[in-house]
C-alpha cells in the first residue's frame, strides 16, 4: 500500500522531533523520516545546556527567542516526561567561569551583570579563596571567576526521544529511511522519495540539521547551513564529584548525572568529518587540566564528535521556503539547538496550522537569504 502522511518531517533530531510534537498537540499527524536513528547526531551528543542569557546573538537578535524557548523548556518538562515515559533530567545548574589570565577578569566581571535582576537567576564575582572552598579541586592558579546560577541542562538524547515518543503516542509515525529527493506539482511538494520507497504528503518540513544544504537542489532554495564539528570527551570520575559546571580558557567541565565529567567542547570547520580525533582529545584534556589539575589522570570513558548546523548570521532558519506553498524549513540552530528546539517546534507547527506564530522568529525567515540566489 502507498505510504501517505499529512506532514513529512525530514530529520529526527531535536528540531524535527519538536515539530512533530507540537503538530501532534494540534491534532496533526506527521511522519518523522530519519536515516540514522532519532537523536543520533548532534541532538543526542550535545552538552545539553539551556543557557538563554549568553551566547552568539544574545543579548541581540537571538535574545528574545532564546528566552521564550527557555520558558517553554521549563513549562514542558513535567508533562513531556510523563507523556513520553522518558525522564530527560532537566535541572538547574550553577557554573563557574574562571579567569586564568588577568586580561579575562574585566570581561567576566561585566558578564556577571547579565545574570543579575532576572527572576530565577543569580550572578556574582568569586575571589580565589571562595572558589577553593566551593570546588577544592580547582587550580590554585585561577584569578577569580564568575558564578552564575539559573541556567538549566538536559540529557539531549533523552529530550529528543521524549519529543518523538510523545508525538508518536499522539499519532505521529517514525519512518526509518534516507530521503533522496522531493517531487512536486504546481508549487507544492507532493511526494518524498526515499532510498526504499515514496511517501505522499500534504506538507513537508526540512529539519535536516547540518545536511540541510542537500535540499537546495531539491527545492532551488538557498539554505546556507554548514557543519561545525564539536567534540566532547567524557572522563571517569576520579575524585570528589564537582557541584558546578566549570569553564575557563576555552575548556569546560560538565559533571553529568551519568557520573561522568563531560569535557569540551571544540569548534572546527572540517566539513562532514564526524571522526573523534585523538589530537583533539589531547587538546581538550590540556584545557581542562588548567582548570582542574587532577583531571590529568582521569580515564576517557567515551569520546564523541558531531556537527552543529550553522548559518552565516548564526541565527536559525524558520518558516516557509521561498517559492513553495507547503514546504517549511526548521534548521540552522547552531550552538543552541537543544535550547531552541521547543520554540522551533512550536513556531513551525503554528505556521503550518495557522499561518502565524506569537514567538519571536521574525528575524529568522528563509527569505533573508533569498537575494543570494540572484
Ligand atoms: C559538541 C556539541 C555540543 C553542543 N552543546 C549544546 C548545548 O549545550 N546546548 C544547546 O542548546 N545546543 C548544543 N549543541 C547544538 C545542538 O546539538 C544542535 O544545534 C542541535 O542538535 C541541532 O538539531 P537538528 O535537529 O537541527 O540537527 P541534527 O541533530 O543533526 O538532526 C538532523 C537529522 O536529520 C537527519 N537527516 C539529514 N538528512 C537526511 C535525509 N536525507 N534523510 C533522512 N534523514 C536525514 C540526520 O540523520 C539527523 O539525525 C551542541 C552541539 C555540539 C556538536
Amino acid at each position: 500500500m502507498a505510504e501517505t502522511t499529512d506532514v513529512a518531517i525530514i530529520g529526527g533530531g531535536a528540531a524535527g522531533c519538536a515539530v512533530a510534537y507540537y503538530l501532534a498537540q494540534s491534532g496533526i499527524k506527521s511522519t518523522i523520516i530519519e536515516r540514522e536513528g532519532l537523536g543520533n547526531q548532534a541532538s543526542g551528543y550535545a552538552a545539553g545546556g539551556l543557557n538563554p542569557l549568553t551566547g552568539v546573538g544574545i543579548p541581540g537578535p537571538l535574545g528574545t527567542f532564546a528566552w521564550e524557548c527557555f520558558q517553554l523548556h521549563m513549562d514542558l518538562y513535567p508533562s513531556l516526561k510523563d507523556q513520553s515515559g522518558i525522564d530527560y533530567q532537566t535541572r538547574k545548574v550553577g557554573k563557574f567561569d574562571l579567569a586564568l589570565e588577568e586580561s579575562e577578569v574585566a570581561g567576566l566581571r561585566e558578564t556577571v551583570e547579565l545574570f543579575q535582576g532576572i527572576p530565577g537567576f543569580e550572578g556574582r564575582w568569586l575571589e580565589p579563596a571562595e572558589i577553593a572552598e566551593l570546588e577544592p579541586r580547582v587550580s590554585p592558579n585561577v584569578l577569580g571567576g564568575m558564578y552564575d546560577f539559573g541556567n538549566a541542562a538536559v540529557d539531549s538524547h533523552g529530550f529528543t526521544n521524549a519529543m518523538a515518543a510523545a508525538a508518536e503516542k499522539m499519532g505521529a509515525s517514525i519512518r526509518v529511511g534516507n530521503v533522496r529527493t522531493l517531487e512536486s506539482k504546481g508549487g507544492k511538494v507532493d511526494r518524498v522519495v526515499l532510498a526504499d520507497g515514496e511517501i505522499s504528503c500534504g506538507q513537508v518540513v526540512m529539519a535536516m540539521g547540518p545536511w540541510s544544504r542537500r535540499a537546495e537542489s531539491w527545492l532551488g532554495v538557498y539554505i546556507p547551513v554548514d557543519p561545525l564539528k564539536g567534540e566532547i570527551i567524557r572522563l571517569e570520575k576520579n575524585g570528589e564529584p564537582f557541584k558546578h559546571d566549570i569553564a575557563g580558557g576555552g575548556g569546560t567541565i560538565y559533571p553529568k548525572l551519568d557520573g561522568l565529567n563531560w569535557c569540551g567542547t571544540t569548534e572546527d570547520w572540517k566539513g562532514f568529518d564526524r571522526e573523534p580525533s585523538e589530537q583533539v582529545a589531547r587538546e581538550i584534556r590540556e584545557l581542562v587540566v588548567r582548570l582542574v589539575p587532577d583531571l590529568a589522570d582521569a580515564k576517557i570513558a567515551k569520546h564523541t564528535a558531531c556537527l552543529r548546523p550553522v548559518t552565516p548570521d548564526w541565527l536559525p532558519v524558520l518558516g516557509r521556503a521561498p517559492g513553495w506553498d507547503n514546504v517549511y524549513l526548521a534548521t540552522g540552530a547552531g550552538k543552541k539547538g537543544i535550547l531552541l528546539a521547543p520554540g522551533i517546534g512550536r513556531s513551525v507547527a503554528d505556521l503550518i496550522t495557522t499561518g502565524e506564530t506569537a514567538l519571536a522568529i521574525q528575524g529568522y525567515s528563509p527569505e533573508r537569504f533569498a537575494t543570494e540566489l540572484d
